[in-house]
């Protein structure tokens, strides 16, 4: 059942949507495709939020889009979108564009297109989901827009906006439920969390985020949460990780973690957000979750190893300390460098890809004991240092919860900003 809402029904306000992607739906258009912005776009303009970015969907394939922009890229080898790049550097944009799907909702296709190993005869059975050579297709097969809606997620997810004639194309109730402000799976829930168990965590996120705004769970929706959650087990850990970092770094942190506790999903959906649940109520990782929460809804971009390091510093600390205790103590450097190692055995595993975050954490850890030498050279080298603003930004996060002097992170503070002159100064003060 295909609804067109118009304006003074759906009410979205034209001037909240980005003119690139105005462009890239013009553009389209112009050349006799259909083409519509779509998902939480749609949701947010439709709420009233700005959205953060802009996805387009469209019935061109991504060779035909490709064809029509000077910068386009045609990216992912399972999922093939179009990334449409407008202005450069710090300042550029992406439009996605991604071709309307068809919903093939034979769950066992969803576990073979991760499985390489499957037989030929197998995939055979499976309507279009491999082409000649085995490699699979699956998500690849294009469709009409009606089935592009069903294989979305919520209602409020899979709306189609043409910002043009200004028209909501809305095919299961998603402007009621914003209205109703209900988050309602489409489809059978349990199916769907099956089908694929990420959407468990994207409940999570959404109840979180539109949580302040008086939206809930429809209880259908919420009930199979729970019992769905052992099907996490069966999804790759780096896709886990991802999930994570956008319940903790999308600006609702701690409601999140409220409601993961509400919902009855505090444990187990990926170890290392255990024990950012387990933490949250400490006051270090409190101050960090709302430090985080804070940068995002100012604009502000958030490191996930700014928040980590905080959430695992408890092991580091405690580890460096049982190092440098008793009969076989080590000297305090070392003894620091082997329990971050330590911690990252213990707790992130290797989760491939992640030498970056690993890096960039072990460097916030390892300046923390150098803050407290303030002679000689030190702490010009210091806040030259390229990871020096993270790893002030965690001292004064240690200040503020009473574990360092309030003193030394005053004293960096006035340091870092500080002229030649001045920072001699500070230096003789600190003798
Ligand atoms: P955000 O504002 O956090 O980006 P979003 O709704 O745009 O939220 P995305 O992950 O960017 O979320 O996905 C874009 C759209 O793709 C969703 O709105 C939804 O329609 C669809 N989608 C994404 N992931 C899934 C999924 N796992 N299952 C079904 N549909 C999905
Ligand atoms: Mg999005």
């Amino acid at each position: 059942k295909r609804v067109e809402v118009s304006q003074a029904v759906h009410g979205i306000d034209p001037k909240l949507v980005d003119e690139r992607a105005l462009n890239v739906v013009s553009t389209l258009q112009q050349a006799g495709f259909e083409a519509y912005i779509v998902g939480g776009a749609v949701r947010d303009l439709l709420l009233g939020l700005r959205p953060k970015d802009f996805d387009v969907a469209t019935n061109a394939t991504p060779e035909q889009v490709k064809g029509l922009f000077r910068r386009a890229f045609i990216i992912g080898r399972r999922f093939r979108i179009v990334h449409v790049v407008y202005g450069r550097g710090r300042e550029h944009e992406v439009i996605e564009v991604s071709t309307f799907r068809a919903y093939l909702d034979n769950a066992a296709a969803e576990q073979v297109a991760g499985n390489e190993k499957t037989s030929r005869s197998e995939l055979a059975g499976m309507k279009h989901a491999v082409d000649s050579t085995g490699r699979v297709l699956r998500d690849n097969v294009w469709g009409p827009q009606e089935e592009d809606a069903v294989r979305r997620d919520f209602t409020i997810n899979a709306m189609y906006y043409d910002p043009r004639n200004q028209v909501v194309v809305d095919y299961h109730g998603g402007i009621k439920d914003a209205k109703k402000l209900v988050l309602r799976m489409i489809g059978d829930p349990a199916t769907r969390y099956r089908e694929d168990p990420v959407r468990i965590i994207r409940a999570v996120r959404f109840a979180a985020k539109l949580a302040p705004l008086g939206f809930k769970l429809d209880p259908k929706t919420a009930q199979p949460l729970v019992k769905s959650e052992a099907l996490l087990a069966d999804v790759p850990q780096s896709r886990l990780f991802d999930e994570m970092l956008k319940l903790l770094q999308t600006g609702h942190a701690l409601a999140t973690i409220e409601q993961l506790k509400l919902l009855g999903l505090a444990h187990g959906i990926y170890p290392l957000l255990d024990v950012v649940v387990e933490r949250a109520d400490q006051p270090f990782v409190k101050a960090a979750l709302q430090d985080t929460d804070r940068r995002v809804g100012e604009g502000k971009p958030v490191a996930p190893s700014f928040l980590l390091s905080c959430v695992l510093w408890a092991d580091v600390r405690d580890g460096w300390r049982q190092r440098t205790e008793g009969r076989q103590r080590q000297p305090s450097f070392p003894a620091l460098q082997d329990a971050i190692d330590d911690v990252f055995n213990a707790r992130i595993g290797d989760v491939s890809g992640r030498g970056k975050l690993a890096g960039d954490m072990r460097e916030i850890w390892m300046m923390q004991p150098r803050f407290e030498k303030r002679t000689g050279s030190t702490p010009y080298s210091l806040v030259d240092q390229p990871r020096f603003r993270a790893a002030f930004d965690f001292m004064r996060l240690r200040a503020d919860v009473g574990e360092i002097d309030e003193a030394l992170a005053a004293w960096w503070q006035e340091f870092s900003m500080a002229n030649d002159d001045e920072r001699e100064g500070l230096l003789e003060q600190a003798r």
